[in-house]
């Protein structure tokens, strides 16, 4: 599996590229505000074969503001938590938070997917795990064979996990989301905003678990 950051920083979450077998799966979208370079760099990846996806790990905008466009521009299905898609599927920037930025999250269809499905990307199986806690419909995405997490806003590099304070936040949750994290053989951990590391994840939502016992 190649895993390619193809935008982030700012404002915006980190958003990856999942490659495999000619599928590929771009695991959420920023803002909108700098979606031509973030089309750029999806495109150099991706050859005439390529059947991209676009997996939303939750509701919030600066993962959700640039789907719709990438999706247009791809002609790429999107996928996200069926509890946060009528975010997405109604525009509704009340939800996404869009609203405090001065955004509107555009309209889009949106395949709505469970805890326990499993989400295909050429040769890989990943798992749509349920990480509540930053949102009540929060997931990650799991692949058991290389110990790879997409955390999302679940948990970061360095011992530091997402904010729990805003709409649907619940500090106990994020609790019992990082115990069960940290019981993963996570081995490369790609989060939504700071760096991703490889290898040795699992200190970090171990470190992440700690700390949060302490603030939560
Ligand atoms: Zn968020």
């Amino acid at each position: 599996m190649n895993v390619h950051l193809v935008g982030g920083g700012g404002f915006d979450a980190n958003h990856y590229l999942i490659e495999s077998d000619r599928e590929a799966l771009l695991v959420d979208a920023g803002t909108g505000m700098a979606t031509d370079a973030t089309l750029d760099r999806i495109r150099a990846h991706l050859d005439d074969a390529s059947t991209p996806r676009i997996y939303l790990t939750h509701w919030h905008h600066d993962h959700t503001g640039g789907a719709p466009r990438i999706a247009r521009e791809l002609e790429a299905e999107i996928l996200m938590p069926e509890a946060e898609a009528i975010a997405v599927r109604e525009g509704r920037s009340d939800l996404t938070l869009g609203d405090r930025f001065g955004t509107k999250q555009e309209a889009h269809s949106v395949t709505g997917v469970e805890p326990g499905d499993t989400v295909r990307v050429g040769s890989v199986t990943l798992e749509v795990l349920a990480t509540p806690g930053h949102t009540a419909g929060h997931t990650s995405l799991w692949d058991d064979a290389s110990g790879t997490l997409l955390a999302g806003d679940a948990v970061f590099t360095g011992g530091s996990f997402g904010r729990v304070d805003l709409p649907t936040g619940d500090g106990q949750a994020m609790l019992n989301t990082l115990e069960r994290l940290a019981d993963l053989p996570v081995e490369d951990l790609y989060p939504g905003h700071l760096d991703p590391v490889k290898g040795q994840g699992k200190k970090h939502v171990e470190l992440a678990l700690s700390n949060a016992r302490g603030m939560l």
